[in-house]
């Protein structure tokens, strides 16, 4: 799979990407992402991307025609058109649905706003998709690229170690991780539950699924209930 990101701060995606598990599945072939600075594209002689709001308010906002360059000038030679994504806080919430959705396209292109966001018309020009990490608002789209980014790599083939490191855990299948634990078998006067150190497998699977069901239901009640329905249990 591959993904572009389109963003005034190339340098701010690049240090994060090339770190740990993503940089490493990268450096190996396993995933391509590529950053460009929308500035590349610009006409204006000091590489402007941004100018005043038609209607009046507060902030300047980004030009449809330098996004556009970039992402003609990147796609050109792709067999079709990418799936092109937005980052906005007027988007769709982001989940471990839209992860996997998105993680089964070949390429996805996605777009950094700054400032007050993008001329609407690059919008409704090219992007298939308005994406939020949360609602809240962040200074940039760089952030939430990254999340973006790095929530689909790990769901690419070759980029864990095993495809059970992500179908195990919180939000795969409907429900919160249960506890884990590590050695030592007793810290600070608290041990490891002793189901956990029997080795009978039926039976840590069952507390597992206990304390997962436990978790969801008080932290994400909205969760609990949803996967009662599924189970035809409400
Ligand atoms: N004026 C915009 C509004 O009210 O919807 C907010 C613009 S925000 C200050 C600047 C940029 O940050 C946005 O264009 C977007 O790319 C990004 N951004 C901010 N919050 C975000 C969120 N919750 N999810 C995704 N992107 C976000």
């Amino acid at each position: 799979m591959r993904i572009d990101i389109a963003t005034l701060f190339p340098e701010m995606c690049e240090r994060v990407l090339d770190e740990s598990i993503l940089g490493r599945a990268r450096r190996a072939g396993k995933i391509t992402v590529n950053c460009h600075n929308i500035r590349d594209w610009s006409k204006d002689k000091h590489r402007r991307v941004d100018d005043t709001t038609y209607g009046g308010g507060m902030g300047m906002l980004m030009q449809a025609e330098p996004i556009y360059r970039c992402f003609l000038d990147i796609t050109k030679d792709m067999p079709q058109k990418p799936h092109t994504i937005y980052m906005s806080p007027k988007g769709k919430l982001f989940n471990q649905q839209k992860a996997i959705e998105f993680s089964k396209k070949e390429n996805i292109f996605i777009i950094c706003g700054h400032y007050e966001g993008v001329d609407q018309r690059i919008i409704d020009k090219i992007v298939d998709e308005e994406i939020s990490v949360g609602d809240y608002v962040l200074t940039g789209g760089e952030l939430p690229a990254l999340i973006v980014a790095d929530a689909v790599a790990r769901l690419c083939d070759g980029v864990l170690s095993a495809n059970v490191c992500f179908e195990d855990e919180s939000h795969y299948n409907g429900l919160l991780e249960y506890p884990q634990y590590t050695k030592p078998e007793e810290w600070e006067g608290m041990k490891v539950p002793e189901v956990l150190l029997s080795g009978h497998h039926k039976n840590i699977d069952d507390w597992r699924k206990e304390k997962s069901l436990e978790i969801t239901k008080n932290n994400r009640p909205d969760m609990y209930e949803k996967y009662l329905r599924s189970i035809g249990e409400n």
